[in-house]
């Protein structure tokens, strides 16, 4: 069953070096401007592990996961 409270932005520290998209691209896609796109606003339960990757992966720490309430 999803987990509906987990979210996930990219902020503007991204420096689009694209290493989000190619370790987990079932997560992240790049966007026209070269920044990383989350593929989902609410993440899946099935990919939770991947953002967490990503998120601990990125070097500009520009992915922020949490929990909405
Ligand atoms: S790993 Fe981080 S800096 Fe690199 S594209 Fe993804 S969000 Fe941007």
């Amino acid at each position: 069953m999803a987990n509906n409270n987990m979210r996930v932005v990219v902020d503007e520290c991204c420096s689009g070096c694209r290493l989000c998209a190619s370790i987990c691209p079932d997560a992240f896609d790049m966007g026209d401007n070269e920044k990383a796109v989350p593929r989902h606003k609410t993440i899946p339960a099935s990919l939770e592990v991947e953002y967490e990757i990503a998120a601990q992966c990125c070097p500009e720490k520009a992915i922020k996961i949490f929990c909405q309430v």
